[in-house]
């Protein structure tokens, strides 16, 4: 069994295939798929489209590219949604949070100190709830290391990590696992795959980031949450390891990662 570990599986890019495309990931043996909401307008949405098909499960937050339009009293909305969906057996994390220094918008002072405060009250929400955090990490690895070793939820998911092996030790000090999905595919990601390939293997679980990043047999086409097996099969490869093993390896990190989701999709 696999597991998608982010997937924003309700993007418009889906249209009406998010059940189905959650179906082929099934029969391509992806057990789980995690779907992280980006606004208060579409909690409802993940919530709905985990509980509607088998593999699925979902996090709530506000996602740093969305919070130029957030409002403090989304923050609250959080707290309270976070609060009800703790009964949801499907829920599993906050997310998808962060800080994103790399769209020029959002890197004016302004913006940044608005992002930074959303970050750290939704790590703050984590804390409380005892819950873990999928992180969206973009030219900003050392300031959200920064925040999340003064507020320290419970671990989480660097997601589509990009940083160093000092950053990498960074988060998994902080009992973070590290997402890797398609840029690990292309052979010019030197970096990406070396990190990939010495990293401790319990550090790190897969991802598609679907419809995004897509693996280089696509790109620059719709990614979807099927392709983690062969993205999967890179990891091995790069690795020295059996299809077997990393799919059993990264998907006990991810239930560490996600405990909450333990108790669900036992298959
Ligand atoms: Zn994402």
């Amino acid at each position: 069994m696999w597991i998608d570990t982010h997937c924003h599986l309700d993007a418009h890019e889906f249209g009406d295939e998010s059940v189905a495309q959650a179906a082929l990931a099934r029969q391509q043996g992806v057990g789980m798929i995690v779907i992280p909401a980006v606004e208060t307008a579409n909690f409802p949405v993940v919530a709905q489209l985990a509980a509607g098909v088998d593999n699925g499960c979902y996090a709530l937050g506000i996602h740093p590219i969305y919070v130029p339009q957030a409002a403090e009293d989304d923050l609250r909305v959080l707290r309270e949604q976070v609060a009800a969906a703790m009964a949801d057996d499907r829920f599993v994390a906050i997310g998808e949070i962060g800080l994103d220094f790399f769209i020029p918008m959002l890197t004016e002072p302004a913006m940044r100190e608005k992002q930074v405060f959303f970050f750290r009250e939704q790590l703050k929400i984590a804390r409380d709830f005892e819950l873990p955090v999928l992180m969206h990490v973009r030219r900003s690895q050392d300031v959200v290391l920064k925040h999340a070793r003064q507020i320290r939820p419970a671990g989480g998911i660097a997601h589509a990590f990009n940083g160093s092996f000092q950053q990498a030790q960074g988060y998994i000090e902080l009992g973070f696992k590290l997402g890797f999905g398609g840029a690990m595919t292309f052979t010019r990601a030197l970096q990406i795959r070396r990190m990939a390939a010495e990293l401790p293997l319990d550090a790190i679980v897969l991802e598609t980031d679907a419809p995004d990043i897509s693996p280089s047999w696509i790109h620059p086409g719709r990614n979807s949450p099927d392709q983690i097996p062969r993205i999967g099969q890179v990891l091995a490869e790069l690795r020295g390891l059996s299809l077997a093993e990393v799919a059993a390896a990264t998907t006990a990190n991810a239930r560490a990662a996600l405990p909450r989701m333990v108790r669900f999709g036992e298959n």
